[in-house]
């Protein structure tokens, strides 16, 4: 069973695609953190007529077909509904996905001088291969809390008249030893310390100064960003890759960019709600949740009772609330857990099994399950749910394929889908094609990210 290259059904046209990736890298290039991205919807959302929900408990309102309705989890995940004619008991069509990427943290204590060096201590989050994060430009994105109550956005390294910043790497000459390292040690976690000042403080008072380069990149964060050393107790600062998203290739049919896992799923679970202006009979539902990329938990994460909440304040928005209904809304429920696939690289086809594997052009990736030994951690998605879902995508025209993560026994790797599966919601994991999934820079085809918006669409309409 051969699946045909989507790019064939734009063979005269492919203005839509290419504008719509358009609008995705201009997110990608803008939003690298899971805060950046709720800041986005939220302003999207309420630009197309949202209205979140706390402003509608506040006002003692009702839940009514037609209704544009958002929720922020602490500025870090979000939910976005478009309200059906059905009851929300008989079932909301949910597009789930994550907005939290692999990267860099920098340490409660961070600030450090070694040599004249002024260094950031950092502590990787999610799975990184760490020797690809040195000799790269990078970017500070985040928050600091001040004890007074305000909260300091960060955003350093993507003006052009910003500085960067960097992890250095041995350098070859002196790297015998080093090369001899299996790849997981060649470079360590604790050796992640992120370059950050060489200069020391010139006035006299200083001059004797221990440290006096630390002591002078602390007074130019003071300066500029209005904040102390201890403010870093109280922040949450990642380290980013710098830059923008760009095009790839001779023919623009690729993005290279950071944090498209998985927010090139969550940009078009978004917008597939954003565009749907009909009122929808079943009730539709973009989670867009993080924390994925460390085992979903927390409260922004995936198994937090967020989700759970927010329906049952919908419940009672709509009639009475009542333990049944929330129940009966949940295991009714139908999702598209999307996440992102591993395309088939054929520089390293000896992990991929051919007939059973993710091609970039190809478009939505449907994997029944996931899993690692065996499926195990996977939520193995019904044949029978499967049915539904080819049909719909057969009937809405758009282009998909089937895949496993990689051959058999090669390694694996887990989404949200089993999270939403223990409600006994139908769950099957759907997603975009990644060739160097969790590098500073992935690459994704636009036609993929196309096919996503229109199986996405399809699905909250006929699921
Ligand atoms: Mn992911
Ligand atoms: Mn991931």
């Amino acid at each position: 069973m051969e699946r045909k290259n989507a790019w064939s059904k734009y063979a005269k046209d492919a203005s839509q695609v290419m504008a719509f990736a358009e609008g995705y890298k201009r997110f990608l290039s803008d939003c690298k953190t899971e805060r950046e991205c709720v800041d986005f919807f939220i302003a999207k959302a309420k630009d197309a007529g949202y209205v979140s929900l706390d402003e509608i408990i506040a006002k003692g309102g009702k839940l009514k077909a037609g209704d544009r309705i958002y929720q922020s989890n602490k500025g870090k995940s979000f939910a976005l509904f478009n309200i059906g004619k059905a009851p929300l008991e008989e079932g909301i069509n949910i597009l789930g996905a994550h907005i939290d990427s692999p990267r860099l943290d920098i340490k409660q204590n961070p600030v450090y001088e070694d040599t004249d060096q002024a260094l950031l201590d950092t502590h990787y989050y999610g799975g990184v291969k760490k020797y690809q994060w040195v000799t790269i430009p990078l970017a500070l994105h985040g928050v600091v809390a001040k004890k007074d109550g305000t909260v300091l956005k960060i955003n350093i390294g993507e003006d052009e008249t910003d500085p960067v910043f960097c992890i250095s790497d041995l350098l070859i000459h002196l790297s015998s030893d080093q090369l001899e390292k299996k790849g997981a040690k060649v470079v360590e976690g604790e050796d992640l310390n992120v370059l950050c000042g060489n200069m020391p403080v010139f006035d006299k008072d200083n001059e004797k100064e221990k440290e006096a380069v630390k002591t002078n990149v602390l007074r130019l964060i003071k300066d500029k960003y209005d904040f102390d050393e201890e403010d870093f107790l109280s922040a949450e600062i990642e380290v980013v890759p710098a830059g923008e998203a760009r095009d790839l290739g001779f023919d623009r049919s690729m993005i290279l960019g950071y944090g498209h896992d998985d927010r090139v799923c969550a940009y078009p679970s978004f917008m597939a709600l954003l565009e749907t202006t009909e009122v929808l009979n079943k009730t539709a539902c973009a989670l867009l949740v993080d924390k994925e990329e460390i085992g979903s938990v927390g409260a922004s994460g995936m198994q937090s009772l967020f989700y759970e909440n927010v329906v049952a304040e919908l419940i009672e928005l709509q009639g009475e609330y009542s333990e049944i209904k929330r129940r009966r809304t949940m295991t009714n429920s139908s999702v598209l857990s999307s996440d992102v696939s591993a395309a088939f690289d054929p520089n390293y086809s000896n992990v991929f099994e051919k007939n059973n594997s993710a091609y970039m052009g190809r478009g939505l990736v449907f994997n029944k399950y996931t899993g690692a030994r065996g499926k195990s951690g996977s939520n193995d998605a019904s044949a029978e749910y499967m049915a539904k879902i080819r049909k719909i995508m057969d009937d809405a025209n758009v282009c998909f394929q089937t895949a496993e993560l990689g051959k058999v026994d090669a390694g694996g790797g887990g989404t949200i889908a089993y999270i939403l599966g223990n409600y006994n919601m139908e769950v099957i994991d759907a997603g975009v094609a990644v060739l160097s999934m969790h590098a500073p820079c992935e690459i994704i085809s636009k036609v993929d990210l196309y096919e996503a918006l229109l199986g996405y669409k399809a699905f909250i309409k006929n699921a």
